[in-house]
């Protein structure tokens, strides 16, 4: 495990590399956020990300969310995968941003809970923007549809779209394997802004493809093992630390 130290410094490097980015396409670096993907690393590193000045961390999986979260009381949870209808009660309400909004069924369960509880649940529609049968997300062409339908449900707000492009071919330069598909995405993004103003947020890039999330108008960077060190064997659970 990393000490506290080296995750401020990594938090660094990757904040150069975010802004070195942003600047060399023209843009703003506090324009893009960076989100911290602790998903399998205990809640030590959440805490020492959140000492070092990054709030903002995702989990994928909900059931090693409720296990950690109680443990890094002052994060700004974001929920970045694949979520079934079973664990949309645990979710609203609990994550600033649901990323994983990627069909209508889904996107029912979360307005209803929404509603339930009374609150606003911000979400991100997910495209699967490589056709890649191992990723979530709504399929290109079904994403103007998918933003129309959940903006129409009173206690969503949809402010934007998600993504993650295949995997880079073993021996490419991930930088420019992700490139196109970014670029993708931001032509639909703008696409939708142009329909409804609210969609403006982008969430795409990790830690080997950030320079071309950015350069493509990415407005946050979902960072994991640049920030905390390669992941552990599967997801973290209490008992893994009396072992
Ligand atoms: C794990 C994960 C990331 C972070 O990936 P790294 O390559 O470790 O930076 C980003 N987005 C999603 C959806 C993830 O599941």
């Amino acid at each position: 495990m990393l000490s506290a130290e080296q995750v401020a410094e990594n938090l660094a490097a990757v904040r150069d590399r975010v802004d070195e980015a942003a600047r060399s396409a023209g843009r703003r670096p506090v324009d893009v956020r960076i989100i911290g993907v602790t998903k399998t690393h205990p809640p030590e590193l959440a805490r020492a990300a959140i000492a070092a000045g990054l709030p903002d961390l995702a989990e994928n999986r909900v059931q090693e969310w409720r296990a950690k979260a109680p443990l890094v009381p002052e994060a700004r949870w974001h929920l970045i995968g694949q979520l079934q209808r079973n664990k949309v009660r645990d979710v609203v309400g609990r994550h600033v941003l649901v990323h994983a909004a990627d069909r209508r069924s889904l996107v029912d369960a979360l307005s209803a809970r929404a509603q339930l509880l009374g609150v606003l649940q911000r979400v991100l529609v997910q495209v699967n923007v490589g056709d890649d049968p191992a990723k979530g997300g709504c399929a290109v062409n079904e994403t103007l549809d998918l933003v129309a339908y959940a903006r129409g449900r009173a206690h969503l707000a949809v402010e934007g779209l998600m993504t993650m492009p295949p995997m880079p071919p073993p021996g490419h330069d991930p930088v420019a394997a992700a490139r196109p598909y970014f670029a993708t995405m931001r032509a639909l993004r703008d696409e939708a802004q142009s329909r409804f103003p609210e969609v403006v947020h982008l969430s795409m890039g990790m830690s080997g493809d950030l320079e071309a999330a950015v350069e493509q108008g990415a407005t946050m960077v979902r960072i994991g093992t640049a920030l905390f060190g390669p992941r552990g064997q599967g997801p973290w659970s209490p008992s893994q630390e009396e072992r």
